[in-house]
């Protein structure tokens, strides 16, 4: 391609030049809209950087599009997130149409508003049809507004610029991709997919066959029912048209932010053909009329009495004021229910539980809802009837699909549709007189009614509609109520009143027991309360064995609620932070404030007498991190995962080492690395954190270790011993790795056994090569929490048992039960042993 002339483009904006690679923001950075510079700005006019027609001016007037005579389209997009601002803060001086000089102004801001509710100024100007340009010579340091070249395009030859433009005008559509999520595009991946439309000004539409759907909108995507395996293409049409359906589909064929393997798992292909059956199973029906069955939606027993519960309708004239009045009521309707979302999700200790009322406010702002709201106002409707309708049409639809995941979000659009419609109608939410010991039964509960049972009285519920998967019985779960979903319709005949027994686990709900079965439950309920209550109390004893031996019992965590969790219930600290809560289901890494903060936070809540073991980032392989694509790996299992993707992506790593380092002052901080195979890794791993702390002056003791989850670590394990602090056992991957069975495969779940004896006898070796160099030896893996496998891991020399939160107390308790020295016996027999089965029947018979 040969250059045939040069275009210069003045600063938009006076300010430092900095690169566009080095943007916070990966749709910048990896260019997606186009290539450019930034501006971090001082002035706030922006002003044009060419003489041009104004293509397009975004409604949130942050963005704005000026078209050169030869066909550049410049982009400048003010601040990051801005468009979040809805124009706040903007005033534009130009429409689109507008032929525009160089150097007039385009868009005022206010400077001090916008970078205090935006997440940056930095100011892009990108060539969103950058295929158009043979080079790009961008300039540096401090440019004046309108005086100062900020870069200078040399334009590609008129015949190749010719084709380009001819390939970009109009609508653009990508090669048809695959979708690779065994449960299609669901409501998470869908909301990934809408995020990243969002962020392009172009329309983008995700078309199948002869049907498509708003790629901005989540329910529009939900409701286009994208199965595993649909041919997909992203179409496009706009400024930014080409980058954006390239990067929807490149999204899309990675699997939009959930983990796809390049091979259908059996689990995944059974689940799939549930969520694919054409027509809904038939409920279960029991032979006993005294047993109505369901699907089990959250474990437990209750014993108690029926309470029936209805839904109250909420009435709404159709007709409505004028437009404007309606409009404004609907506005004000969305906002309110936004701040009861927010005060609910904070409610909600469980993070990944808020998560489900925060993407109810996502549905707040989904612009194919509030389209047909809109335009029902705009013919007359009032903003309840138009609203109503919007949320029942796309309710309606979803509950029609044949995938049950999906459809099962039909109750999430109407839970929050009935949310703002209460708001417009002036209703309040209908105070339920619920008696002590209820049962309840309905038709279906919102997560909304969920979340907000009243604990006190309400032992178990059962529905009708829903799933296990469905929103109500993660919560269900999450606040440890026994529950059913698809319940038998005959529950809605039970009188209120009648005595049941609601079993969670297998989902029946048995009317009319026998007071010898009633109370036979209720005893066990007691003795089980009893114990617990018991282990609660001694929850801050510490755990020494009769004979003296101190054994840590410390958490394994995600993040700052279970820290806090942890220390409540006795844990001595944190024996594994999985770090990659942070960097998880999100469009972007997490900067170095926001790690920094997190890492901090959770050291505070621990306290300076707290052992805090952080984990570095342990993804990669079969965890995509959907900003760090990867090419995809034959086996991810075996690939660039947990240190080696960090060792390969230095800067990541460092960012996250200096954040953990700064945390050294307020907990007794170890980093440690996942998947070490090999000691280059750890020598590797070990200079940068030792080159970080230097850097940060940090004097703290802080001790290095690693995870042992390879069978070459455990063998060589005194070699490590020598330049590793402390080891923590990875026994799920470590049995995965010694046994090479995969550790999610259904069919191997019962002999990828963490008790095999040859992984017990790598764990021996371990210790044993521990403790000849003095060192720490922990378990991190699920066997840590198992009471079966505890007896065993302090007789093989285990120091240190990270368990999960909800088990300290009792761990703690059995560890103050047992000897060591009896432990000792009992291991040395074990390791003699042949088979896990072998194992099992020995450590039972030692339970006694
Ligand atoms: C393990 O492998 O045992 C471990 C604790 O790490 P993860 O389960 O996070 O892979
Ligand atoms: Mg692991």
């Amino acid at each position: 391609m040969t250059a045939s002339h040069r275009l210069e483009l003045l600063a938009p904006l006076s300010g430092l030049l900095v690169p566009i690679e080095q943007v916070p923001d990966p749709v910048f950075a990896q260019k997606m809209v186009g290539d450019g510079v930034s501006i971090d700005p001082t002035s706030n006019v922006l002003l044009s950087p060419v003489a041009g027609k104004i293509t397009q001016l975004h409604s949130a007037r942050h963005a704005v599009t000026i078209t050169t005579v030869e066909g550049i389209e410049v982009l400048i997009h003010i601040g990051l997130d801005t468009v979040m601002l809805k124009g706040d803060g903007f005033s534009a001086k130009v429409k689109e149409g507008d032929t525009v000089a160089a150097g007039q102004p385009l868009i005022e801001f206010d400077g001090d508003a916008v970078s205090r509710k935006a997440r940056s100024l930095l100011t892009q100007m990108v060539i969103t049809n950058s295929d158009r340009v043979a080079r790009f010579v961008v300039g540096n340091g401090f440019v004046r507004a309108g005086q100062t070249v900020a870069l200078t395009l040399e334009l590609a030859s008129a015949q190749s610029a010719a084709t380009a433009a001819a390939s970009t005008e109009g609508d653009v559509q990508s090669e048809p991709v695959r979708v690779p999520n065994p449960t299609g595009l669901h409501a998470r991946p869908a909301a990934v997919v809408a995020n990243l439309a969002k962020t392009f000004t172009s329309t983008v539409k995700l078309v199948r066959g002869d049907e498509n759907a708003n790629a901005k909108s989540v329910v529009a995507i939900m409701g286009l029912e994208v199965q595993y395996g649909d041919e997909i293409r992203v179409k496009a049409a706009g400024p930014d048209a080409a980058a954006a359906a390239k990067a929807v589909a490149e999204m899309i064929a990675q699997g939009s932010g959930e983990e796809v393997g390049g091979v259908i798992s059996p689990a995944a292909q059974k689940h799939l053909a549930k969520t694919k059956r054409a027509v809904p199973a038939a409920k279960p029906k029991s032979g006993d009329p005294n047993v109505l069955l369901g699907v089990s939606a959250s474990p437990g027993l209750a014993v108690g009495q029926i309470f029936q519960v209805r839904q109250e309708a909420i009435e709404v004239a159709e007709q409505g004021r004028d437009a404007q009045f309606e409009r404004a009521k609907l506005d004000a309707a969305l906002k309110d229910a936004g701040h009861q979302l927010e005060v609910l999700k904070s409610e909600i200790t469980d993070a990944s539980k808020a998560e489900i009322f925060a993407a109810h406010q996502e549905l707040l702002e989904d612009p194919d809802l509030l389209d047909i709201a809109i335009n029902g106002i705009s013919s007359g409707k009032s903003a309840g009837f138009a609203w109503k309708t919007a949320f029942s049409t796309y309710a309606d639809k979803l509950a029609a699909l044949k995938n049950e995941v999906l459809a099962g979000r039909a109750n999430d659009i109407r839970d929050v549709g009935r949310r703002v419609l209460r708001i417009i109608a002036g209703v309040k939410e209908a105070e339920l007189a619920v008696p002590d010991n209820a049962i309840l039964i309905a038709e279906d509960l919102t997560p909304s009614d969920t979340a907000s049972l009243d604990r006190e009285k309400v032992l178990g519920f059962a529905t009708v509609g829903g799933g296990a998967t469905s929103h109500v019985a993660i919560l269900a779960r999450s606040l440890n109520i026994p529950a059913i979903c698809g319940i038998d319709e005959d529950a809605l005949q039970l009188a209120n009143g009648t005595a049941v027994i609601l079993d969670g686990s297998k989902g029946s709900l048995r009317k009319n027991p026998s007071d010898a079965e009633v109370a036979q439950i209720r005893e066990a309920q007691v003795k089980q309360a009893k114990l617990r209550a018991e282990e609660l109390a001694a929850a801050h004893q510490a755990p020494v064995t009769t004979d003296g031996h101190h054994i840590e019992v410390v958490a394994n965590i995600g993040g700052l609620d279970e820290a806090k969790q942890g220390v409540e219930l006795g844990g001595e600290g944190v024996g594994l932070l999985r770090s990659e809560f942070l960097y998880l289901d999100r469009a972007d890494a997490p900067t170095e404030e926001e790690q920094t903060q997190i890492y901090t936070d959770i050291a505070k809540a621990l306290g300076t007498e707290r052992t805090f073991v952080v984990r570095t980032l342990d993804v990669g392989g079969d965890k995509p991190l959907p900003y760090l694509p990867q090419p995809a790996e034959e086996n991810p299992f075996l690939g660039v995962r947990g240190v080696r993707l960090c060792l390969a992506e230095p800067e990541m790593f460092r960012v996250q080492i200096r954040s953990v380092l700064r945390a050294a002052p307020f907990s007794k901080l170890h980093i440690m690395f996942p998947m070490i195979a090999t000691l280059d890794e750890l020598r590797a791993a070990k200079a940068i954190v030792a080159e970080e702390k230097a850097a940060l002056n940090i004097s703290a003791d802080v001790k290095v270790g690693i995870m042992v989850e390879v069978p070459s670590t455990a063998v060589m394990s005194e070699l490590f011993a020598k330049e590793a602090d402390f080891f923590s056992i990875g026994t799920n991957d470590l049995t995965q790795y010694t046994l090479a069975m995969d550790r999610g495969h259904p069919k191997l779940a019962k002999q990828a056994d963490a008790l095999n004896p040859g992984v017990l006898r790598l764990i021996a070796m371990t210790v044993k090569g521990a403790h000849a160099q003095g060192k720490w030896v922990g378990v991190c893996g699920g066997i840590a929490s198992d009471p079966q496998a505890v007896p065993l891991l302090i007789g093989i020399g285990v120091d240190e048992l990270s368990v999960s939160v909800p088990a300290i107390p009792s761990i703690k308790a059995m560890v103050r039960r047992l000897s060591k020295a009896d432990c000792q016996k009992l291991a040395a027999e074990v390791l003699q042993l042949g088979t896990a089965a072998e194992v099992r029947e020995r450590l039972g018979k030692a339970a006694g």
